[in-house]
């Protein structure tokens, strides 16, 4: 081994640690399928310890048991993730981000299977929905318009802020685990677009599973990982200079196969488990009809075919939507794992 060799070894030791098994199922057959590239150069002043991390590695490997992608090893440096997302968004960036409709298709359809799976005032109150990641308010809003009495858990104090204001209703700045300390309990939990990015995410799943109410319901939709993988070998054939993939700066770290996301919902005690295709973002006008058409009409048109019966296995189905119930009686919660 060369000196220099022996440098980056070491330095690359203390940057990171070894992650050993799969996050879901605990399997440690992990092979290697991805390398994701760190850039950093926009945090040179506000993080330098963050910017020490531009221009390094970390590979992604894949569980043979059971399909789940996770990197092969993690920052080390304290709060790595939060620090990452502390972006400072402008005011007028996160006013238009609750005012946009991209999502409105992916919310529609949940809000619809939410209103079908939760009993219509059984409890003698408003049906109670908490949106974690709850970013600007969006869904929020179109969750109380459908006649739910919502709360979000959103961390980043700019997007938080409009939530609250555009909604009236409560946005808690904290993570799951400490509002699960308090006494609220919820009918419905979603997690749209959020499970990907939270490091080891059972541990995230077994406390939304103490937010609900026995017979409760959880709603994640996630990107399908290896339909995404698929998606990027395919731009990148096409496009070899694109931008960044989805997994760079591990914004994504956690690749979902739709057997890695019925196991861990079911580790963290669900049951009457639903994983299907999820639904596509859409294009919102932007001055180019004819591209917007084209586009959204190729969206619709992959989701249609990925509805399919079987085809939530295939590269088709570029989202995973999955729905979930905590048991209702004690007894079946007991024979919890
Ligand atoms: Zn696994």
């Amino acid at each position: 081994m060369t000196v220099a060799t022996a440098r980056v070894r070491t330095e690359k030791t203390e940057k990171f640690r070894s992650v050993p098994a799969c996050w879901i199922c605990g399997g440690t057959t992990l092979t290697r399928y991805c390398e994701c590239a760190f850039d950093f150069r926009l945090y040179a002043e506000q993080d330098p310890e963050i910017h020490g991390y531009d221009k390094a590695t970390v590979w992604l490997v894949r569980c043979a048991k059971c399909g789940f992608g996770q990197p092969e090893a993690l920052p080390t440096l304290p709060r790595f993730f939060d620090r990452m997302y502390d972006q400072r968004w402008s005011e007028e960036w996160v006013e238009r981000e609750f005012e946009a409709d991209y999502k409105d298709f992916i919310f529609q359809r949940i809000l619809s299977e939410l209103d079908r799976r939760v009993d219509h005032g059984a409890a003698g109150r408003m049906r109670r929905l908490l949106d974690i990641g709850a970013h600007a308010g969006r869904f929020m809003h179109l969750a109380g318009g459908a006649g739910w009495s919502v709360e979000g858990i959103e961390l980043n104090p700019r997007t938080a802020a409009c939530a609250a204001r555009r909604t009236g209703r409560p946005v808690h700045q904290v993570n799951a685990q400490t509002l699960a300390a308090g006494v609220t309990r919820y009918d419905a939990v979603t997690l749209t677009d959020v499970l990907e990015h939270i490091p080891e995410p059972l541990a995230l799943l077994r406390t939304v599973a103490t937010l609900l109410e026995p017979g409760g319901t959880i709603a994640i939709k996630v990107p399908s990982g290896q339909a995404q993988w698929w998606k990027e070998r395919a731009l990148s054939t096409i496009a070899p200079a694109r931008p960044m993939s989805i997994a760079d700066n591990l914004v994504h770290v956690n690749h979902f196969s739709r057997r890695a996301l019925a196991t861990a919902l079911e580790r963290a005690g669900f049951t009457d488990i639903s994983v299907r295709t999820g639904a596509p973002e859409l294009l919102p006008p932007d001055g180019q009809p004819l591209r917007r058409a084209l586009s959204n009409g190729l969206r619709l048109g992959i989701y249609a075919a990925a509805l399919l019966p079987g085809a939530v296995r295939t590269p088709l189905a570029l989202n995973l939507q999955a729905y979930a119930q905590i048991p209702r009686s004690t007894a079946a919660r007991l024979e919890r794992p």
